[in-house]
């Protein structure tokens, strides 16, 4: 029996070993470990990549959010509203920061923050709205954009699944604010090791940013600011400028494999509900999510027949337990409660073959009547 594990990172860095290699020997010789030019060179890369101005690589995506919250003024007393359903770190930065969380339902199409339930959550002390572009589709930034204007709210993209996804052709990470990335190793741009980007338009703010990360120090100790240590080492950069000559190419295979999945199960008539691609936005495919009765039962049967697969994720931000004491109970999010008991993500990265895609989707069949 084939096994087909949920991610593959080795088979990755088979393909790049040499450059990767000749790269972490590159900053070993040049002797500057933190704050090089690999790191600038990042930031460029990024921002062209991003369509943005300024990029300050940091030390983890969670870290992005945090900076770029902080930067914004945002603390004790505020209030932001992000959605229900994301990775825990989109609700531990707001609370890292002093604020308050509020959970919005999501749109049962994309997943993402739905935007016409944000207006009746925003009160007095709203602050800033968090949208995050979940598995690699964008949220409606061009709605969400709308309503932060009109109520003169900041809005910080959680771009960590997301690089190179776009709504009308304009790349997230552009709409905000700041738009937060995470290079996490399994990310579609990943590092090894943790690392993080912040990108903006707004140069007061990427100096702010710029500023945070290192203790508040511009000059050597002078702290401006109480800030973080929160640096993008060089190691980790040079890696993801090895790297991110393949995103384009990685991101089209990764498109490519969602359609043959799409294609295989809707022949094979299997009953789940597969990922769906708003008109206009291009969906990078971090995850692959279907939406399956049984999810539990049907991810051990996978498992039984050797195919990796991840629930992600098995509940709404506000029912962790590290939230109970924090969140009102009047959270209400009914989509995001069902999409949370359904969903399932089935292998998807670039290395991933056509014929391992058959075979996933030959068991999917065998498994889900
Ligand atoms: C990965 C991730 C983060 C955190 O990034 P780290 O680099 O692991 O700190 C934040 N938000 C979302 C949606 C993520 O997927």
């Amino acid at each position: 029996m084939e096994r087909i594990p949920f991610i593959d990172l080795n088979a990755q860095y088979q393909s790049i070993q040499t450059d990767i290699q000749k790269a972490i020997q590159g900053v070993f010789e040049r002797g500057q470990f933190v704050s090089g030019p690999e790191g600038i060179a990042l930031e460029s890369s990024v921002c062209d990549w991003t369509q943005t101005a300024y990029g300050m690589g940091v030390a983890s995506g969670t870290d992005a959010l945090i900076l770029s919250l902080l930067a914004l003024g945002i603390g004790a007393g505020d209030e932001v509203i992000t959605t229900a359903l994301s990775f825990f770190a989109t609700a531990e930065s707001i609370i890292e920061v002093g604020a308050h969380p509020v959970f919005c339902d999501i749109d049962p199409r994309t997943y993402n923050i739905n935007p016409s339930k944000i207006e009746q959550l925003i009160t007095p002390r709203t602050k800033a709205l968090l949208p995050v572009h979940l598995y690699g589709h964008p949220s409606d930034m061009s709605s969400i954009n709308a309503i932060a204007k009109k109520h003169h709210l900041s809005v910080v993209e959680d771009c960590a699944q997301a690089i190179g996804a776009t709504q009308s052709d304009k790349a997230v990470g552009s709409w905000g604010d700041a738009g937060a990335f995470s290079f996490y190793p399994t990310k579609n741009l990943g590092a090894y090791g943790d690392a993080g980007m912040v990108v903006t338009q707004d140069q007061s703010l990427a100096e702010s940013i710029r500023l945070l990360r290192v203790h508040g120090s511009r000059i050597r100790y002078v702290h401006e600011a109480v800030g973080k240590n929160s640096r993008l080492d060089e190691i980790q950069a040079a890696c993801l400028n090895v790297k991110l000559k393949h995103l384009e190419e990685w991101t089209s295979r990764r498109r490519h494999l969602a359609q043959l999945y799409n294609e295989l199960i809707r022949s094979k008539n299997i009953n789940v509900q597969l990922p769906i691609e708003i008109e206009g936005c291009q969906h990078v495919y971090h995850l692959y999510c279907i939406q399956v009765d049984n999810r539990d039962a049907v991810q051990a049967a996978l498992a039984d027949r050797g195919v990796g697969s991840q629930v992600a994720y098995p509940d709404t931000l506000y029912r962790q337990p590290a939230l109970q004491k924090i969140v009102s109970n009047s959270a209400d999010c009914p989509v995001a409660e069902r999409v949370s008991q359904r969903i399932l993500a089935l292998p998807i990265y670039p290395e991933l073959s056509e014929d391992q895609v058959r075979v996933v989707v030959d068991h999917l069949a065998a498994i889900v009547k």
